[in-house]
């Protein structure tokens, strides 16, 4: 094998200290060596990124200077890789002893020669493709952990997996889900901390309850799972974080037909070794609906918030809720950072997050009190946080659970996973901020139905149709930026605004820089104390995850793994038109005087829709939308307008149209097109097939009158 030949050579090296100029090294050894006393002194080795948010406090921020403001413009293509599949690429890259670990969609892994980029392994953990419907925003995987030699990932059907460094070669697997009759899916990078591999979960969205759970890094041995929501209300509560959690919950609708109260740590996590405190960020509730989640009231914890842990044990100790009763899908798993900030002449140990809610948090991380909080993105829900209570004040127009009701931020989130990043030397934090109102619309109706169902207690999401204007004006409300966020002061410092909403997170150096790409294709670096930009490239596809930078040898690098995918391009589909980008999932790899080029982008179908030659009866056609918006929008596009990601069902081939109940029967599962019919009756089939046909034909007349527009060329 390749990859075993590159592994002697590069412990050859290291044994006998003769490497080539290239590979000198000594710390090129594959070996992955990592522990906590070395993440804990991570600035002792600033060309390495050994941990998800490089260091244990997740800053994000790499002292590298080599590449700075003077010198940026320099910056090209060192090497690309291409990785498999070509859907949410979230990973964050680990790079370490000479090699660097990432992973891509359906959470397949390679190792990498960090120098060329050359495959030295790659770990396909086989998802299943038909698991694609037990997650709410595509089959996304946000990075490994690695330690004492070993790659630990998680994977979207819930294993988590131990693999030797080396060779690539998995160790151990367990499966970390709680009950497979309920959705639970593993999206985000495990962490290490004190030899225990924490990993949480995702599945709000369907009715779960949201845990986390620590693993024996050696053996794969379960040593503690931290339950985020009570389960049964009718059993006491199995521990003192659930005596707590247990009374903020009224009913038990949230259980019986929510089917969970959710909860779920799907991303966040960071830790702080001097205090020895793991701290989680957690997810929406479960219905998202209060009024049929939780009857009677209640801030139904821990939903929507920071809870910090004792990683030895599990225990809890202490807790900040951001959004109690969330109502609005408005998650606290954004990223968590830590730093030590002087606020009113004293140093304050502090946690910081800018949750989907719109209010910046500044946290004592060693109590939980709130420092302050203030908005760094519109937000119509709450005026204020207050600081004694520590609560939002609600407006009048929060509550939508008896009417429809435009409310910003929307489940989009004034943040979402991509991270952010402080700079100690700035003292700025850089947020890919974004404006996405939404409409919520109560549906007080809906109960837990069964595995890979959606259930918020909202109605499905409905776009206009045949009214560009209308969705354009949709379009419109979408608006991303880029800002540098003063934590201190709590206010906006610079921004930089883009075409849309899903742009990627950052990276700052000690270079005076922050790198960030872009929903609309590009690469971009600013400078970090004023947001100048200094440099771009085209990346052939949307960027969304965290940059990286590392060096070896002197030489230093900056990497991210781009690719277009998750919730904004799935989810509400045609929405994110105006970024122009189709997914093309690859590592891209620069440095300065870096000459490789960028592959040609991969070229777009010619493709017409191609309906059957038959009417569509109204009455179905009116089902069928209901049907569609509720079953399929979620990842073909509210009303049969698809993003760039998946399939975009107007332009069914004739051949499909003919097989359609075959694959709503699950026909192309293995492709990730899972079977309906657990759900679905023929004639629900039926009605489906009718309004895209309809769709369809309304695409045809759109492009008919297109055409018709476009002069004929001059003979
Ligand atoms: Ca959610």
């Amino acid at each position: 094998m390749k990859a075993s030949i590159r592994y002697l050579s590069l412990l050859f090296c290291s044994l006998l200290g003769a490497c080539d100029a290239q590979r000198a090294s000594p710390a090129a050894t594959g070996t992955a060596r990592v522990d906590g006393t070395r993440i804990a002194a991570a600035d002792q080795e600033p060309g390495s990124w050994m941990s998800h948010g490089r260091t244990y406090g997740e800053q994000r921020f790499s002292p590298l200077k080599n590449i700075d403001a003077q010198t940026v413009g320099k910056l090209g293509l060192a090497w690309t890789y291409k990785l498999d599949v070509d859907r949410a690429t979230e990973a964050t890259p680990i790079v370490v002893d000479g090699v660097m670990y990432v992973t891509g969609a359906y959470s397949i892994v390679s190792a990498l020669d960090p120098v060329s980029g050359k495959e030295l392994w790659k770990f396909d953990p086989k998802v299943p493709r038909d698991t694609d419907r037990q997650g709410c925003c595509d089959v996304a995987n946000r990075g490994v952990a690695v330690w004492k030699g070993r790659v630990y990932v998680g994977a979207y059907d819930g294993r988590l997996i131990a693999l030797d460094a080396r060779s690539g070669q998995p160790v151990w697997e367990v499966d970390t889900v709680l009950d497979h009759q309920r959705s639970y899916t593993v999206t985000g990078a495990p962490r290490v901390i004190k030899d225990k591999v924490v990993i949480g979960n995702g599945g709000a969205e369907f009715g779960v309850r949201g845990y986390v759970t620590a693993y024996d890094a050696a053996t794969g041995k379960q040593v503690w799972r931290f339950f985020t929501v009570p389960g049964d209300p009718s059993k006491p509560p199995e521990n003192k974080a659930m005596e707590i959690a247990l009374p903020t919950w009224k009913g038990d609708r949230w259980w019986k037909d929510g089917g969970g109260g959710g909860g779920t740590a799907w991303d966040s996590m960071a830790y702080d070794p001097a205090l020895d405190l793991l701290y989680i960020g957690t997810g929406n509730a479960s219905l998202w609906n209060r009024a049929t989640r939780s009857p009677g009231g209640g801030d139904n914890l821990f939903v929507s918030s920071i809870v910090a842990i004792r990683p030895d044990t599990g225990d809890y100790v202490w807790h900040y809720q951001t959004t109690p009763a969330d109502t609005w899908d408005y998650t606290a798993t954004q990223h968590i950072v830590l730093a030590d900030l002087q606020i009113a002449d004293k140093p304050r140990k502090v946690l910081m997050q800018a949750p989907k809610n719109g209010f910046f948090y500044v946290i004592d991380r060693e109590t939980g009190e709130l420092i302050s909080a203030q908005k760094f993105a519109p937000a119509n829900w709450a005026s204020s946080v207050d600081l004694k209570t520590g609560r939002p004040v609600e407006t009048a127009v929060a509550d939508w659970t008896k009417e429809p009701k435009l409310i910003s931020p929307g489940p989009l989130g004034a943040h979402n996973w991509q991270p952010m990043s402080f700079n100690p030397q700035t003292g700025l934090v850089y947020i890919p901020m974004q404006e996405a109102a939404a409409l919520y619309v109560p549906d007080a109706k809906q109960r837990f139905t069964g595995k890979g169902t959606w259930h918020m207690g909202t109605q499905p999401i409905a776009f206009p149709e045949n009214d560009a204007k209308a969705l354009q004006g949709i379009m419109d409300l979408h608006k991303g930026h880029l800002i540098a966020w003063d934590p201190v002061a709590q206010k906006e410092v610079w921004r930089q605004s883009y075409v849309t909403v899903w742009n990627g997170g950052t990276l700052s150096t000690a270079g005076n820089l922050v790198f960030q790409g872009t929903a609309d294709g590009r690469f971009v670096a600013y400078s970090a104390d004023k947001g100048e930009k200094l440099w771009e490239t085209p990346a052939n596809t949307g960027v969304m995850a965290g940059p990286i930078s590392y060096s070896i040898d002197g030489e230093q690098y900056v990497s991210v793994a781009a690719g277009w995918g998750g919730a904004f391009p799935v989810i509400l589909g045609g929405l994110s038109e105006p970024a122009k980008v189709r997914p093309e999932a690859r590592v891209l790899t620069y440095k300065l005087g870096g000459t490789a080029a960028l592959p040609t982008p991969k070229a777009l179908p010619a493709r017409q829709p191609e309906p059957p030659a038959f009417t569509p009866e109204p009455k179905k056609v009116a089902r069928g939308r209901d049907l569609y918006n509720a079953h399929c929008g979620m990842c073909h596009g509210p009303n049969a307008i698809a993003g760039s990601v998946l399939p975009d069902l107007r332009y069914l081939s004739a051949e499909k149209h003919g097989i359609f109940a075959g694959i709503l029967a699950g026909a192309y599962a293995q492709k990730g097109m899972p079977s309906f019919m657990d759900v679905l009756a023929a004639e629900d089939v039926d009605s489906i097939h009718h309004y895209l046909v309809k769709r369809a034909q309304d695409l045809q007349g759109e492009l008919a009158v297109a055409a018709d527009k476009i002069e004929p060329p001059r003979p």
